[in-house]
């Protein structure tokens, strides 16, 4: 990141957070959309040939992810080949290197859970703003001046790599190192924050005692948090537990002080679309980046299920909330109607089923094989009365379908251990495997 960058940019976006109301994120927003819409509609020659400059961005037709990366060639303003990225990229990982692309480029290629990568590319003044961003909301204790942060992230590489700027160290590290290795890594570096999905994250906090000095904070990314993971990894650590929200499509969320979850609507501007949640509010997110023209993101039609909130937030801030992280899309849950057709439990309710049955409950997975049958495996602590939390998770799973007007599925629990997505490595606690 710039020095500029850092020193005004940071500190613009914090105080944007702090003090703007939401009459200027709209006004914020509208402008922004209409400059973005008119430079698109001139400089991506995918989009010049679909919308013209003035238009509102409404009338801009949705993206989705496919259609990112089938027509990335003319998506993109800078004249960039896909496949010359991905390829610059896969080197680069398997090298271990973390260099820009010919321009000045950064280039990320996410393995998307649902199979297909997501390339995603920024210039250098994007990557400085994706900086600033991340600089000014974390998730961390703003009074928190040491940071020596473990950044466990899919690297596909076993070497760890530290980077120190701004007085601000990470200890970039790939999470499918073993726990006895990580925590080696975080004595020997003196690592003060933990950065991971929460699936490593309670991990750790299983193995807390053999962590030579206090954590004084931990940031969640990546997997859905349940409240009981942060309840158990803030209680192990005694340290608050922030949480990021973010995709291929850029930094969605962060928590704020008071540890709420706010969208960032400086950034980007974000449309709902239902998703069919007849127990709550979950909709799909459609996210466009206000900033971004190196690759455009524009009605952006994002997998996963989210439920907003108010703007009235303890911390102050005026942007708005995130009542609670749904998951995917693909991990909706398709029961028979108990009068007919098919509806739909979002798999929220599945969590909070398994969560709320007991203590016990280290780690399980729900997997949905057909409209009839659920397997649900539980990881349970020593001595745990396994017979006892399987009744208790089912009669929450009977109360949540019934809810939803829904014929509960058979549920078979076993011991098997949770699997992660082979691909992006996450652990994905709710899953269907039907079409
Ligand atoms: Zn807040």
């Amino acid at each position: 990141m710039s020095l500029l960058a850092r020193a005004v940019l940071g500190p613009r976006l914090r105080w944007q957070f702090d003090h703007w109301d939401e009459g200027r994120i709209d006004r914020h927003q509208q402008r922004r959309a209409r400059r973005l819409v008119d430079d698109v509609a001139r400089r991506s020659p995918w989009y010049r040939g679909l919308i013209r400059p003035g238009i509102p961005l409404a009338e801009v037709p949705l993206m989705d992810k496919a259609t990112m990366m089938a027509e990335f060639d003319r998506i993109n303003t800078a004249g960039l080949h896909r496949d010359e990225l991905v390829a610059f990229r896969i080197a680069q990982e398997h090298d271990g290197g973390n260099e820009t692309y010919p321009g000045g480029y950064s280039v990320g290629l996410s393995s998307g859970t649902s199979g297909n990568k997501v390339l995603t590319v920024l210039s250098a003044r994007e990557r400085d703003r994706y900086g600033a961003l991340l600089w000014a909301r974390n998730g961390l204790p703003r009074g928190l001046t040491r940071r020596r942060v473990l950044f466990a992230l899919r690297a596909n590489n076993p070497a760890f790599t530290s980077v120190t700027r701004f007085g601000v160290t990470l200890v970039h590290v790939d999470y499918f190192q073993g726990v006895d290795r990580l925590v080696e890594l975080i004595n020997a570096e003196e690592l003060n924050v933990l950065a991971g999905p929460p699936s490593l994250l309670r991990l750790l906090a299983d193995s807390h005692a053999r962590i030579d000095h206090p954590i004084d904070a931990v940031i969640s990314y990546a997997e859905e948090l349940d409240p009981g993971t942060r309840d158990h990894i803030a209680g192990a650590f005694d340290a608050p537990v922030g949480e990021i929200y973010q995709g291929a499509e850029g930094m969605l969320a962060a928590s704020c002080p008071a540890g709420r979850l706010h969208l960032n609507e400086d950034v980007a501007l974000f449309e709902f679309e239902d998703a069919g949640d007849v127990l709550g509010s979950a909709r799909r997110v459609v996210a466009t980046d206000l900033y971004r023209t190196t690759q455009p993101f524009l009605r952006y039609r994002l997998g996963d299920l989210l439920e907003v909130g108010g703007r009235d937030c303890s911390c102050g801030s005026a942007f708005r909330l995130v009542e609670r992280l749904h998951g995917r899309a693909d991990a909706v849950l398709e029961l028979r109607g108990a009068s007919g057709g098919t509806v739909r439990l979002m798999p929220d309710y599945v969590r909070r089923a398994v969560d709320r049955a007991s203590q016990d409950v280290i780690e399980y997975q729900a997997i949905q094989y057909s409209a009839d049958l659920l397997e649900v495996r539980l990881l349970l602590a020593p001595g745990a009365d396994r017979t006892g939390i399987e009744a208790e998770v089912r009669r929450n799973l009977a109360i949540w379908c019934g809810r939803a007007g829904g014929v509960v599925p058979r549920v078979d629990f076993t011991g098997c251990p949770p699997e992660r997505n082979p691909r992006s490595g996450k652990l994905i606690r709710v899953r269907r495997e039907f079409a």
